[in-house]
């Protein structure tokens, strides 16, 4: 496999040894070969991994959806806890309901976790809210303030991370490893800048095991992947020969702002190398601060479902009820 994964030119060889570069890395000034870039992709996931505080014994929840981040990201946990007794990796995932989407997906899940003999559980968001996000987003829940459809993103993010949470926790997980990569931690992090949600910045995953700790029910996030690009961590699968489905869109992506700060962002990137690696930077300085300016952030437990929240009411049961 050749050619360059930041849009410049591929260099004929690797910047460490002879062999024919696979990727360029503009943002980091050097080009790789397979085993370099191998490399140093687990250097960068295990060196997040220990600095967002190791991986518990116990067991450790990957979340699966059958993309390649996720899939990615079980395979390279599956790596790290292999010959460690002490951790036990199980695969959740939730069924958003989706058609030509996420049931496409369903059979990689269930095909991968076979493979590296992982256990796999799974919970749809039917189950969750009562009814899929396709009926939602048909008017299941009635139209928007606007009387408009409902666009779907808003809430299928949250029951994802509810149904997440609460098969972690049912497991007795006491962490969940989520696939997201550089460009979707930079999203969200512009997005709450956008928002001017300074609560959700404060907030935002991974989590530490001593902030976990103040927040009974709502299991640990950690985030292996969070520094690496989205193009890298297809190079990784694809190198590895992990299952991938077509990676179709969803189809209520196009209305979501994620979409809209995708392109904006690789823009950036194109123009200025290392903007997103910055903006996870800025996150990373940011978050004590906002932790330490609002100490209302305490999280309790929702009086109707007794799920963590933030609020008088979590925001999954404020939906049910719309
Ligand atoms: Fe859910 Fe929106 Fe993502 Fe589709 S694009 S899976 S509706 S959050």
């Amino acid at each position: 496999m050749s050619g360059s994964l930041d849009g410049a030119m591929t260099a004929a060889a690797c910047t460490k040894c002879p062999h024919p570069a696979v990727v360029t890395l503009r943002y980091a000034g050097t080009s790789l070969c397979r085993d370099h870039f191998l490399r140093f992709f687990g250097e960068r996931a295990k060196h997040e991994v220990a600095k967002q505080g190791r991986l518990p014994e116990g067991k450790v929840a990957v979340a699966l959806s059958g993309g390649k981040d996720s899939v990615s990201v079980l395979h390279f946990l599956h790596g790290l806890a292999k010959g460690n007794p002490k951790v036990e990796l199980v695969a959740v995932t939730v069924d958003e309901g989706i058609a030509g989407y996420r049931d496409s997906s369903l059979p990689i899940c269930r095909k991968v976790t076979e493979e590296l003999g992982v256990s796999w559980h799974l919970i749809g968001t039917k189950e969750l809210a009562g009814y899929t996000m396709d009926q939602y987003a048909a008017g299941a829940a009635g139209p928007d303030a606007d009387g408009e459809p409902r666009a779907a993103c808003g809430a299928c993010g949250v029951f994802r991370r509810l149904g997440m949470n609460r098969l972690a926790r049912e497991l007795g997980c006491s962490a969940i490893a989520t696939g997201h990569n550089l460009d979707d931690q930079a999203q969200t992090i512009l997005m709450n800048h956008l928002k001017g949600d300074l609560d959700r910045a404060a907030r935002l995953a991974p989590h530490s095991p001593e902030e976990a700790a103040k927040h009974p029910g709502l299991v640990r996030r950690i985030m292996p992947f969070r520094t690496i690009p989205e193009k890298e961590v297809l190079l990784y699968a694809l190198l590895n020969g992990l299952p991938l489905h077509d990676e179709a869109e969803c189809p209520y992506a196009v209305r979501s702002q994620r979409f809209l700060l995708r392109d904006v962002l690789i823009g950036l990137e194109e123009q200025t190398p290392g903007t997103r690696h910055a903006l996870v930077r800025g996150q990373e300085r940011l978050k004590p601060i906002l932790a330490a300016a609002l100490p209302a952030l305490a999280v309790a437990s929702c009086p109707e479902c007794g799920e963590p929240t933030s609020g008088a009411r979590c925001v999954a049961c404020s939906l049910r009820s719309t």
